[in-house]
């Protein structure tokens, strides 16, 4: 029988919401902040939605309200 290196990745090592999983358990708490609801968003001036990335809110200014950076 072969082994799957996927059959050996630990399970307390897996994002119980995104199912990623991690190597390493200290990889896995630094992925967990992505999840947190308190960590600190960006948030969108003019309709105030929230995004956990500002990448995300910046391409959201540009499809949505047709807004770039800069000038
Ligand atoms: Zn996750
Ligand atoms: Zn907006």
């Amino acid at each position: 029988m072969d082994v799957t290196l996927s059959a050996v990745v630990n399970s307390s090592c897996v994002s119980q919401v995104c199912d990623l999983s991690f190597s390493l358990k200290k990889m896995l708490s630094r992925h967990k902040l992505t999840h947190n609801p308190n960590r600190p968003m960006a948030e969108c001036l003019l309709c105030h939605k929230k995004f956990t990335r500002n990448d995300y809110l910046k391409v959201h200014m540009e499809n949505v309200h047709g807004e770039t950076e800069g000038c």
